[in-house]
């Protein structure tokens, strides 16, 4: 695939935080890219750098290093008019609907104000207008804007977070986590709701989640990271199927199967150990304390990102055996 085929591409990004006399690297050194259209699941536990990386790519954190290309012009060097624009083409919807409103705002002031701050709408009537297409857009009732945030459900708040961010048109969505608080039948709906707007309006999406459970439905792709390293990237199909990192492995077997029969046969893969600070990672591979797997080279040398077979990438030292 030609360079310019990628809406967004990552090369060597990282982010790290002063902590205290430390060093938080909660991304470091991380490359993908997305494609026009498609949906790039990111998975991993608390910690591992999904969120910062999602804020980073969409210049709401500097980065530390690396690049940003969005349709191959880098995020973070964006000024004036096409910082604008992309702040127009690129939105993000978070994880808590609530936390993120302000619960005193009426709905239509929420989703508003991005009308406005690009002027894409000439006279209050229009706004209006707009606003009550939104919300249906969303499949909430027109009439809903009126009404004040705190009124809603979980479930309702992030379809008008969904319809916040939609307001602007915009062609890249980074999802935060927004399924995360909801429970697991609203969770769905949220899922269909996205993967149907994605089809409508041709929406690209980076879609952050803690689990590999609700991702596989909505990823065309899905990147798993661990401690703010990428650990493996590929087609939801076949990380599904095949899944080629041990910490891979141990998230799919995490996840409960429905069929009681089946779910007392699986196999679960305990990972032991706690998760290192990414204050200070250790030396060679990160999940050396949690992988059954680790050999003396595990823990000296780091395993590099390398492509095993079509568009799949695995960091691991057992793929060289
Ligand atoms: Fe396990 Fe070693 Fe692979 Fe890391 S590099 S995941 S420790 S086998």
């Amino acid at each position: 695939m030609e360079k310019n085929e990628y809406l967004l591409e990552v090369k060597g990004l990282k982010k790290y935080f002063k902590v205290g006399k430390g060093t938080l690297k909660a991304v470091d050194d991380v490359s993908f890219y997305i494609r026009p259209g498609e949906t790039l699941g990111v998975v991993g536990e608390s910690g591992c750098g999904k969120t910062t990386c999602g804020r980073t790519v969409l210049g709401l954190y500097d980065r530390t290093d690396g690049e940003v290309l969005y349709r191959g012009k880098d995020v973070h060097k964006l000024k004036g008019e096409e910082r604008k624009q992309f702040t127009k083409h690129a939105q993000i919807i978070f994880q808590d609907p609530y936390a993120s409103l302000d619960p005193k705002m009426k709905v239509q002031d929420i989703i508003v104000e991005g009308i406005r701050a690009h002027g894409l709408a000439k006279s209050e009537k229009e706004i209006k207008e707009r606003v009550n297409e939104l919300l249906v857009t969303v499949g909430l009732d027109a009439q809903y804007g009126e009404r004040y945030i705190h009124e809603f459900s979980g479930g309702q708040r992030q379809r008008i977070g969904i319809a916040r961010a939609l307001a602007v048109e915009p062609e890249f969505i980074v999802c935060d986590e927004p399924i995360s608080a909801l429970d697991v039948s609203i969770q769905a709906q949220i899922v269909n709701l996205l993967d149907k707007l994605q089809e409508e309006k041709g929406l690209t999406y980076m879609f952050i989640a803690h689990d590999l459970s609700m991702v596989k439905y909505i990823s065309d792709r899905v990147m798993v990271m661990y401690l703010g390293k990428v650990v493996e990237i590929t087609a939801a199909d076949r990380l599904y199927e095949q899944p080629a990192h041990p910490y891979t492995q141990a998230l799919l077997s995490a996840i409960p199967i429905p069929d009681p029969h089946v779910e007392a046969k699986k196999e679960r893969i305990k990972m032991g150990g706690e998760i290192p600070s990414p204050v200070d990672p250790p030396k060679g591979c990160r999940f050396q304390n949690r992988c059954k797997y680790a050999t003396e080279r595990c823990r000296e040398e780091e395993p590099a990102l390398r492509l095993i077979g079509e568009d799949h990438y695995v960091a691991c030292h057992l793929e060289d055996e």
